[in-house]
């Protein structure tokens, strides 16, 4: 009889939640209110990374009034590292449909850890001349960061743990989650 070898068990699973549901929308609730009344009276681009920032993103904009002229685009880009290691160079896959030479622009990520992805995405935004580029992130792993990157909004710093839920996955796994857990490996 041949024994199987198959693991049953998942190598990996997730604890408890980080950040709840409430503890997050009052969280984007007060970021959105600061980007609304320190950019009123201008037009603002709404840039989102995909895929980990569209929940994020989603909540943020619908938190905002009527009366903000606010728009949205996307950008989906793929990092040539992995996904304990990143490299900081980035292939973009989908680019944004606007033109954004003399616009205010935020560009908003879901989580930031070295920071290389970021600045790399900003270098190339930046060639761009946007009037205005500013960055808005959930999640900030400050201890990590290898490379000074403008944060103007962050939602949460976090330590050195690995996080999933409200947008971001492990594998393409759990980025429905409302709230954001981590992950037991
Ligand atoms: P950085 O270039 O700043 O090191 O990495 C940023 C990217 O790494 C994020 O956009 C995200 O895709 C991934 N990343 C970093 N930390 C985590 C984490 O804790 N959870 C998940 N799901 N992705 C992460």
């Amino acid at each position: 009889m041949v024994a199987n070898t198959e693991r049953t068990d998942p190598d990996y699973k997730i604890g408890k939640a980080l950040f709840s549901e409430k503890e997050i929308g009052d969280r984007v609730q007060l970021l959105a209110n600061k980007i609304v009344s320190e950019m009123s009276g201008r037009d603002l681009l709404v840039v989102g990374i995909l895929n980990g920032a569209v929940i994020f993103l989603s909540d943020l904009v619908r938190r905002m009034p009527a009366e903000f002229n606010v728009k949205i685009d996307f950008m989906s880009i793929s990092s040539y590292g992995n996904a304990a290691k990143s490299s900081g160079v980035v292939r973009i896959l989908k680019d944004i449909g606007s033109d954004i030479e003399g616009r205010d622009v935020l560009v908003v990520e879901d989580i930031i850890d070295t920071g290389l992805t970021l600045s790399y995405l900003l270098n190339i935004m930046y060639t761009r001349k946007p009037a205005h580029l500013r960055t808005c992130v959930l999640l900030d792993k400050q201890e990590k960061r290898e490379v000074a990157v403008k944060v103007d909004y962050c939602g949460f710093v976090i330590p050195d743990v690995f996080v999933v839920g409200y947008g971001l996955d492990y594998g393409g796994k759990w980025r429905h989650l409302p709230d954001i857990r981590a992950v037991d490996f």
